[in-house]
């Protein structure tokens, strides 16, 4: 049983409302639980919980104090082994699960939503206390994103229609939309339970089955949907969860000659290795979700304080760990100073503090070693001559806490301006024409998102025409939501999740003739 310390003042922070969907008025919060049992640290096949293997374990932590939660079964090749066969099992023709009414797979996925639904204190207590994350973001954002991610595939279930086609000659054609088999998706530890929700969700509506692993700073979350999975109905190896590392059970995913497809989303570097794999086993399909280091370009006719609030959220949202995160702003010179100087000034208020404190807007890094490259590249900004504004080294005495950096008169060649970054850190860079900052933006081997602020509709169509990015937002950053298509250009991934289009990656296209006999032949 772990005891947390809850603060129970009610009210949250004006940049979580607006996460939360521009409620206007103080929302009422309800204190995060104040002792947390983690009952599932084991491994999740066929519906029950395993030992691992090897018989290891690793320890998670809690970003915020550095204090050890529990220890977890640590799953490595033997194990993605024994989950994949139970997936194989669950996808043979005839099985419950192929059997099963298209309607009643998103009727299963409804119920899963209801669960989360149901348990969001502690699935938000959970990833606060797991990913460093503000209570209000996940009680307010991850949980139910996770549930609108449920809900929207829920209803493609039994919509995901194939054609008739005219084919030449006497024949009938028409093509079936089949599941793909058994999808490996592995996730990363910045938005646990969405990440999880947004993998899983599409698999099962296509009618395929899953063997997901979560990120070992952050498996909580991902362990307990097996308990809802189980109990939503879903048969047994239709969902399986190895909890582990990247190298041993990550590498076993992307390698594994019985899985069909493989998901992922992370480091452009691992990204690599992802589709290496899948060429070197049995050429599983790949789609992958990678990094960015977006641009948001603001001209001067833009509603500057909108401006300058969506960039402030748009980069410093959970400490900066975004992939989309907005992280090379281009401004146009006549209104630079004043841009950087409110800017400066709304990052000065942050307030950080304990992730499970109503008030917090800031928590920790994620992990040691994120918290050391964060400082290590705002040391080379430093020293490549970019202005630091605020903040610009570590904050307070106990976890991985980083103050919230702003630097200005940043130069593309910087360190900072061309890495992502993943941390609280916003570049400001200065821009003189159209041209030039759409040559700029684009310049980078990067092509996740993009946002342009103006008020001049021919110049937003324009420059959202040119960028190469995967999203581009005008006067706006961040919105999504599970309607919407969501990947990158260029190396932040192939192929595009959520949305009518997320469903391709999970759906093969079977093409079928057959012959019709005319009359008197
Ligand atoms: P990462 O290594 O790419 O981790 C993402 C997932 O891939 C984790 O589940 C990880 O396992 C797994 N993985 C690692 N090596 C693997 C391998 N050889 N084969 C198969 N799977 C493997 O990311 P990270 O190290 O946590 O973070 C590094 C950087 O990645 C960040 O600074 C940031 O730039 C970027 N990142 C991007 C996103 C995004 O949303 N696009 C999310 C997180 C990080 P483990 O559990 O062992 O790590
Ligand atoms: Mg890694």
């Amino acid at each position: 049983m772990l005891h947390l310390q809850s603060d129970r003042k009610l009210s949250m922070s004006s940049a979580d409302q607006e996460k939360a969907g521009d409620k206007p008025a103080p929302i009422t919060v309800p204190a995060p639980l104040s002792s947390l049992e983690i009952k599932h640290t084991k491994i999740f096949i066929n519906n029950e919980w395993h030992n691992s293997v090897s018989g290891k374990k690793f320890p998670v932590f809690n970003p915020a104090t550095g204090e050890k939660i529990c220890e977890i079964e640590e799953g490595d090749k033997e194990d993605v082994d024994k989950a994949v066969k139970a997936a194989r099992e669950a996808f043979q023709f005839g099985s419950p699960w192929r059997r099963m009414d298209a309607s009643q797979r998103g009727k299963i996925l409804n119920k899963l939503a209801d669960l989360i639904e149901r348990d969001n204190l502690i699935l938000s207590t959970m990833e606060s206390i797991d990913a460093g994350k503000a209570f209000t973001s996940s009680y307010f954002g991850d949980i139910p994103g996770a549930v609108k991610s449920l809900r929207y595939c829920a209803g493609w279930a039994d919509k995901n229609h194939g054609r008739t086609i005219p084919m030449d000659g006497d024949f009938f054609t028409f093509t079936r939309h089949e599941p793909v088999g058994v999808c490996g998706q592995i996730i990363p530890w910045n938005f646990p339970l969405v990440m999880f929700a947004w993998k899983i969700a599409p698999a099962l509506c296509c009618g395929n089955t899953v063997v997901i692993k979560p990120a070992e700073q952050t498996p909580l979350t991902a362990l307990y949907m097996g308990s809802l999975i189980k109990e939503a109905g879903i048969p047994p190896g239709v969902v399986n969860i190895v909890p582990g590392y990247g190298p041993t059970a990550g590498s076993a995913i992307s390698h594994h000659m019985d899985i069909d497809k493989v998901a992922f989303t992370g480091s452009t570097e691992v990204g690599k290795l992802i589709k290496e794999a899948a060429g070197k086993s049995n050429l599983k399909r790949v789609t992958l979700e990678l990094g960015g280091k977006s641009p948001v370009i603001i001209f001067a006719d833009a509603d500057l304080d909108n401006a300058i609030e969506c960039a402030h959220q748009g980069l410093f949202y959970h400490q900066g760990q975004c992939c989309i995160a907005g992280s090379r702003i281009f401004v146009e010179e006549s209104i630079y100073e004043e841009f950087v100087k409110k800017s400066v000034e709304k990052a000065k208020k942050r307030v950080l503090g304990d992730p499970l404190s109503p008030s917090t807007q800031q928590g920790p890094q994620i992990d040691q070693e994120q918290y050391d490259r964060i400082l290590s590249l705002i040391e080379s900004g430093k020293k490549e001559g970019a202005k630091l504004e605020c903040g610009g080294g570590p904050w307070g005495n106990k976890g991985f806490y980083i103050q919230p950096t702003v630097f200005s008169d940043v130069k593309d060649d910087m360190r900072i301006a061309k890495e992502e970054i993943f941390g609280p850190v916003q570049q400001i860079m200065k821009f003189k024409n159209v041209e030039d900052v759409i040559k700029r933006a684009n310049n980078t081997t990067y092509g996740l998102a993009a946002g342009v602020f103006t008020k001049d509709l021919n110049k937003a169509m324009t420059i959202s025409a040119a960028l190469q990015a995967g999203t581009v937002w005008i006067n706006c950053y961040s919105a999504m939501s599970p309607q919407c298509p969501f990947g990158g250009f260029k190396m932040s991934g192939n192929g595009r999740e959520m949305g009518e289009y997320g469903l391709h990656a999970y759906t093969e296209v079977k093409t079928i003739t057959m012959k019709i006999p005319q009359k008197n032949s």
